[in-house]
């Protein structure tokens, strides 16, 4: 019900909310934008096809969204190198924060509906995606501060006379920035963000699973005064748009996030400008808990280290290592706990865990399970799609917890992306570091124990971008993440992540 003194951000919202309808309602035609976002401009792609994007945990169409490929890229690359040649360049940095700042605000205006797009196309539930509002908020804020932090060096040289060197800081140009489907909101404001900041501009391809939260994300930019063309949304498939972005000889950077086969691709094309490349690859990420640690506290952390998101986070803890003495106890705590998850539509607030984001990926995630017990891996939970009800219209798999597992088995080798653990009992400190390094990956890893030098000592030795130590997956906007080995390279959040937008020009004097 809408009350007469409410706001046009509540007003849009209920109207979003009824049209999106509920587990039990079906939902009516969407609101919010679903055409290609060049120049400032809503278009229609080139070709003037367009494609699905449905809700997993109903199966029911959400949109028919324009379908980008090689001719609208270039379009959309033209209207991003304008705007980075016109006056968004000579925009002061002060200017572009108090953009990122006003996004901010409008995206915490905006929330409820953003946590709600993000709900209905890719399925996270409602508690978690609502939850991102700090991190979303968060992240804007800490990049309108670093618009005006950048700065270059005076630095003292050793030639001969008088010579004067010094270095600028200079935004590296067209951005490409291609993200998967499992954070829609963050994943697209962990790249806008940043090149916002710079002075870059920015080709957006989300994933084809849920672009509806990016391409509502561009037009907030719009609302925020985000000059045309310097973001532009372009949804479509990766090997017509994706392909077409990371190969087109006038981007200049390419921010990657998504699997490390993808990345190898991304890497390939870009090859023929040499353009700057980061890559935020996937994972599998080791999760070793010590009799000694506080173990209820690591039950709950060491189960939602996977079963977040249902398991599609780059770093989740899959690879769950348990001291041998505790390790029956311990599995059988980590596969009470996720039978005790509530598991469905996440519209409905209670839900804990979402469906998986598709057929494919049900597909993926239900052919582990069977490789994992023919393999002869035990499932102390879940262990096959849930069917129940309404859910077997819906991609849902229920948290699972494999035990009996070795190093050697493909559930601990390879990457699920699904609400999977694989636990591993281990013996001793120095053979368990040896074990959780000896896989391709590298992105997190978690460290469950009241030693500290035990902390210490692993969170030297891991290889990998983040080390948790009694909690897991922590975050935030000034803390570089990133991969090691085939996780990738490059870093977001921090400091780090901004030079990634950067290009560091020297100049040189001779002032006598
Ligand atoms: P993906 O298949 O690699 O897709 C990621 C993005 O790349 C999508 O937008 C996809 O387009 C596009 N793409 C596909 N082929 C392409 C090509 N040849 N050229 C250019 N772009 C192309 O990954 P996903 O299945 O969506 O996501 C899951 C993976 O992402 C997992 O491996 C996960 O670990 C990783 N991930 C990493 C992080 C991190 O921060 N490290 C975060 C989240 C996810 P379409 O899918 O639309 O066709
Ligand atoms: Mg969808």
């Amino acid at each position: 019900m809408v009350a007469m003194t409410a706001t046009a951000e509540e007003e849009a919202m209920d109207t979003l909310t009824a049209l999106s309808g509920s587990p039990t309602q079906p939902m009516g035609a969407y609101p919010g934008p679903t055409k290609l976002l060049i120049d400032g401009k809503w278009v229609d792609a080139a070709s003037g096809k367009t494609f699905e994007t449905r809700n997993p945990a109903t199966g029911e169409l959400l949109a028919r969204v324009a379908e980008g490929d090689a001719e609208d890229i270039k379009r959309a690359v033209a209207a991003a190198r304008r705007a980075f040649n016109g006056p968004w360049s000579r925009m002061k940095p002060n200017e572009r924060q108090l953009l990122l700042l006003k996004l901010a605000d409008i995206i915490d205006k905006n929330m409820e509906e953003l946590a709600l797009l993000d709900t209905l196309d890719m399925g996270g539930p409602l508690s978690r995606t609502r939850n991102n509002r700090q991190r979303a908020l968060g992240m804007l804020r800490y990049y309108a501060g670093m618009a005006t932090s950048v700065h270059g060096e005076t630095i003292n040289n050793s030639l001969p006379g008088d010579i004067f060197s010094y270095t600028l800081k200079e935004p590296v140009g067209v951005v490409g920035a291609i993200i998967p489907w499992n954070g829609p909101l963050t994943a697209s404001i962990w790249k806008i963000g940043p090149a916002l900041a710079t002075g870059c501009t920015v080709v957006l391809k989300p994933a084809e699973e849920a672009p509806l939260t990016s391409l509502r994300l561009g037009e907030l930019c719009l609302e925020a005064g985000v000059p045309p063309g310097v973001v532009n949304v372009v949804p479509g498939y990766g090997e017509t748009a994706g392909a077409a972005l990371s190969s087109h000889p006038d981007v200049d950077k390419v921010a990657f996030t998504g699997s490390h086969l993808t990345g190898q691709k991304i890497i390939q094309a870009s090859a023929g400008n040499l353009k700057r490349v980061s890559l935020e690859l996937g994972g599998k990420s080791p999760d070793i808990v010590f009799a000694d640690a506080d173990l209820d506290a690591a039950v709950s952390g060491a189960s939602m280290a996977v079963f977040a998101n249902s398991g599609q986070i780059c770093s989740a803890g899959t690879r769950l290592f348990v001291e041998r003495k505790v390790y029956d106890e311990f599995t059988e705590k980590v596969a009470a706990y996720g039978r005790n998850l509530k598991v469905g539509d996440g519209r409905d607030p209670e839900v804990q865990v979402g469906p998986l984001v598709s057929a494919e990926q049900l597909e993926r995630v239900t052919g582990y399970l069977a490789v994992g017990q023919k393999e002869g891996a035990k499932a102390l939970s879940g262990g096959a799609r849930l069917t129940e009800g309404n859910m077997g219209k819906g991609y849902f798999v229920p948290p699972t917890v494999f035990a009996n597992v070795r190093d050697d088995m493909r559930i601990a080798q390879e990457e699920i992306f699904g609400p999977v653990i694989s636990a591993i009992p281990f013996t001793d400190v120095d053979e368990v570091i040896q074990r959780g390094n000896a896989t391709t990956f590298g992105l997190g890893s978690g460290v469950w124990t009241r030693d500290v030098s035990k902390a210490h000592r692993l969170a030297r030795a891991i290889r990998a971008g983040s080390v948790w130590v009694n909690c897991y997956q922590a975050m935030d906007p000034a803390v570089p993440f990133g991969g090691y080995k085939m996780s990738g390279y490059g870093r977001e959040s921090g400091l780090q992540h901004v030079e990634e937008y950067l290009n560091v020009k020297a100049v040189w004097i001779k002032t006598a």
